[in-house]
């Protein structure tokens, strides 16, 4: 028989003053991120690789939630959450494969922001900002600059392409991390979906699926 476990939500030594009801609130954790090395010395002591990576200025953005950077052991120069969060210098080394857009993905943008690869699905990026940022980031090139966020009027093109490709069942929202949008207009972007699928034609009438993908 399974037992539920209550879920424990693992803090750093440093945190654990913070009153629950901030902890658990996610502006909080948005609002708290690390990103200075000050901040991170202050929670897992930095090899010198990370600290050289994190004085550079022309890496991608960094920041990790209080959670996060929580779940990482300290003791542990080779944690595989903290590799997944925090630049070190080999970052900083170009090497012979590396590309911008590695998939491609500008190429299959038939209006920014909407990455169309396959015929019956297609990717909506609705924002450029994560809660915490990965270095492994395929789309890194966008991601993290709040100067290349996409606009009003940039939406309203990736729906009319959706409009006049009901081939399309299946949209994937994307970014940067379409949680980290206020749940205000996370609505607006699925009750216009929404209505794309209830005002498709009985010949064209399919069942878009709204999936997220972060
Ligand atoms: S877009 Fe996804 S992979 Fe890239 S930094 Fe954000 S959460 Fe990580």
């Amino acid at each position: 028989m399974m037992v539920n476990q209550p879920f424990t939500s693992k803090r750093a030594p440093i945190f654990k003053d913070v009153p629950d009801e901030k902890w658990n609130d996610w502006r909080w954790q948005l609002s708290n991120r690390i990103n200075t090395p000050e901040e991170f010395e202050r929670v897992i002591p930095l090899t010198n690789s990370e600290r050289k990576a994190l004085a550079a200025a022309h890496l991608f953005r960094v920041d990790i939630t209080p959670y996060f950077i929580s779940l990482i052991n300290p003791d542990d120069p080779n944690d595989p959450i903290r590799k997944q969060v925090v630049p070190s210098e080999i970052e900083m080394t170009p090497f012979t494969a590396m590309m911008e857009d590695s998939l491609a993905e500008d190429r299959h943008s038939p209006v920014p922001g909407l990455v169309h690869r396959y015929p019956d699905r297609a990717l909506m990026l609705v924002t450029t900002q994560c809660a915490s940022y990965c270095r492994y980031c395929t789309r890194s090139r966008i991601v993290g600059d709040p100067a290349a966020t996409f606009s009003r009027d940039e939406f309203e093109m990736q729906i009319e392409y959706l409009k006049s490709t009901p081939q399309v069942r299946d949209v994937l929202l994307s970014g940067g991390d379409p949680l980290v949008l206020a749940p205000k207009i996370l609505e607006e972007i699925l009750i216009r979906l929404r209505e794309l699928n209830n005002n498709a034609t009985a010949l064209y009438k399919i069942t878009k699926r709204l999936r997220l993908q972060i």
